[in-house]
């Protein structure tokens, strides 16, 4: 059988999957932050990493490149999670995705207007269901990074972004003027490998649910 293959991307959800993985008896062979590797080899012959950028781990996991990832939830809103299982809530990677605006912007009076408001973002689809949702009328603009300089040069009225200690929003003399769900780091499986490759997938499941939950 093929080998089992684990996705993941670098940077804090690889650093704070790692201890996890541990729990279950998995460990890369090479550090992904200096390995220029995209395949890295685990201390298991059945079982390897792939390291993809953070937004493509729901797409590798629905297509059965991958059987298992590790994506934040405001990856997988975006993504939609069609054709992915979300067993585990891993409560790794934890921050809020919020609407924010320049401290001297007036948000509830713009929407109490009914005013046509521009927001810019990274979370295109969940920005555009957050203000449907609300009745507000919005232009999304698509940004791929630095969503806070939006507001501050004119692009943007608002922002969608994540928050985690606050400190950026803050830099930029940017408020949260809006609160839109708590995100955390999910573990995801192809549906057709947890069936097909039960023996090999549960048991790592069940092990990184019991670290998880320790470490809760
Ligand atoms: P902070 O200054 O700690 O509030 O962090 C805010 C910046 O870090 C923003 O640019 C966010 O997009 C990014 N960020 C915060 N938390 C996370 C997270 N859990 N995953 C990915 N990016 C994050």
């Amino acid at each position: 059988m093929s080998p089992l293959t684990i996705a993941l991307s670098r940077g804090r959800i690889f650093d704070e999957t790692l201890p996890l993985l541990a729990a279950a008896g998995i460990a890369p062979e090479d550090d992904p932050e200096t390995s220029r590797k995209l395949i890295l080899a685990s201390n298991r012959a059945d079982l390897r990493f792939v390291i993809v950028r953070a937004s493509d781990v729901p797409t590798y996991v629905q297509h059965g490149a991958a059987d298992l990832g590790v994506a934040g939830k405001d990856v997988l809103l975006e993504h939609g999670g069609e054709g992915l299982y979300q067993p585990l809530d891993l409560a790794i990677g934890r921050c809020r995705l919020v609407v924010a605006a320049r401290r001297d912007f007036d948000y509830a009076s713009a929407v109490q207007r009914g005013a046509r408001l521009k927001v810019a973002t990274k979370y295109v689809r969940t920005a555009r269901e957050h203000f449907a949702a609300k009745g507000i009328h919005v232009d999304l603009i698509k940004l791929y990074g630095s969503m806070e300089l939006a507001p501050l040069v004119g692009l943007a009225d608002l922002i969608v972004d994540l928050v985690s200690t606050g400190k950026t929003l803050q830099a930029n003399d940017l408020v949260v003027v809006e609160d839109i769900r708590p995100i955390s780091a999910r573990l995801i499986v192809n549906p057709a490998a947890l069936k097909l490759k039960r023996d090999a997938v549960q048991p790592i499941l069940d092990a990184v649910a019991a670290a998880a939950r320790r470490d809760a």
